[in-house]
C-alpha cells in the first residue's frame, strides 16, 4: 500500500526541465543487497575499511579480490526493484536528467538508467594500479593472474576509503547538481563524502526530496523528507 501520495510531487517532476538524482545503497536494500550499515563492518574477520583501502590491497590483494568476488556474486544474483526501474522510467521523460550514484553494483544500468555517474566506482570493472588500462570482473578474471604487462596489478575499480573520486565524474555531478531544479536524495545517509555534499544549498539550488524511511545528515538540507521506502514512492512518481 502506498506510504505517501507524492502527487505535488509528481507536478514539481513534471515542471521540471533539469532533475538530479544522488542515490545509496538504501535503494538496493530492496533488491536484497545489504547497507553498508547492514554489513555490519566485517567480512568473516576482516574489517571492511582494511580491505576496502590501498593499503589492505598492497598488503594481500588475493583476500582483496576475494571479497570482492563474493560481493560480485551477490550482485549478479538480483535484480533491480522497482526503484531503480521507476528512476528509468522518470529519465526518459525529463530533458535534463543525472543519476549519481554511491552504489556499484551496476543495478541503475541494469534497470535501463542512461546518464549514470557512478561516484565510487564499479563492481563490473578491473583496473591497472599503475596504467589506465581496463578490463572486466567477470566469470574470466583470475585471480592468479594480478600482474598486468605494464608492471601494475588489476585492482577493483572502486573507489577505496582514502581514495579520490574520479575527478571528471565528480565534475559532472556537480554541474548537474548546479543545474538541478529537483533533486531527489533516495536511500543514502548522507555520511560519505563528498557525495554527500551535492544535495546541500552549497551545491544545488534545486528543490531536494530526500526518500528514507529514516532521518539522515541530509535531512535538514532537504525541503521535504518522505518516511518511506524508495519503491513505495517512485513507482507512484513514475507512473
Ligand atoms: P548507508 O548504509 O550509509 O545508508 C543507507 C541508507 O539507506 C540509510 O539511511 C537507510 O535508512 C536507507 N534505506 C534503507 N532501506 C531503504 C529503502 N528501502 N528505501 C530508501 N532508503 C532506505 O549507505 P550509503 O549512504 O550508500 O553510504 C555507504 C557507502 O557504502 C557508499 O559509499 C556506497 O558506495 C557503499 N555501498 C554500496 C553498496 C552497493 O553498491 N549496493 C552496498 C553497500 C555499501
Amino acid at each position: 500500500m502506498p506510504v505517501t501520495e507524492p502527487d505535488d510531487l509528481r507536478a514539481r517532476l513534471d515542471a521540471a526541465r533539469s532533475v538530479c538524482v544522488l542515490t545509496g545503497s538504501g535503494i538496493s536494500a530492496e533488491s536484497g543487497l545489504p547497507t553498508f550499515r547492514g554489513v555490519g563492518g566485517l567480512w568473516r574477520t576482516h574489517r571492511v575499511e582494511e580491505l576496502a583501502s590501498p593499503r589492505g590491497f598492497a598488503r594481500d590483494p588475493r583476500l582483496v579480490w576475494t571479497w570482492y568476488g563474493e560481493r560480485r556474486r551477490a550482485h549478479m544474483s538480483v535484480q533491480p526493484s522497482p526503484a531503480h526501474v521507476a528512476l528509468a522510467e522518470i529519465e526518459r521523460r525529463v530533458p535534463d536528467f543525472t543519476l549519481a550514484t554511491q552504489n556499484v553494483d551496476s543495478l541503475h544500468i541494469l534497470a535501463g538508467s542512461r546518464n549514470v555517474l557512478e561516484l565510487h566506482g564499479k563492481m563490473r570493472e578491473a583496473k591497472c594500479t599503475r596504467c589506465d588500462a581496463r578490463r572486466p570482473f567477470d566469470d574470466a578474471f583470475d585471480l592468479d593472474a594480478l600482474e598486468h604487462d605494464c608492471g601494475g596489478m588489476w585492482r577493483p575499480d572502486i573507489v577505496w576509503f582514502g581514495e579520490s573520486l574520479p575527478p571528471a565524474v565528480l565534475e559532472a555531478a556537480f554541474d548537474a547538481a548546479r543545474r538541478a531544479e529537483l533533486m531527489l536524495v533516495v536511500g543514502t545517509s548522507g555520511i560519505v563524502q563528498p557525495a554527500a555534499s551535492l544535495a546541500t544549498k552549497r551545491c544545488t539550488r534545486a528543490y531536494v526530496v530526500e526518500i528514507n524511511p529514516e532521518e539522515t545528515a541530509l535531512t535538514p538540507h532537504a525541503d521535504r523528507s518522505i518516511r518511506a521506502r524508495a519503491s513505495d514512492v517512485l513507482p507512484q512518481l513514475a507512473r
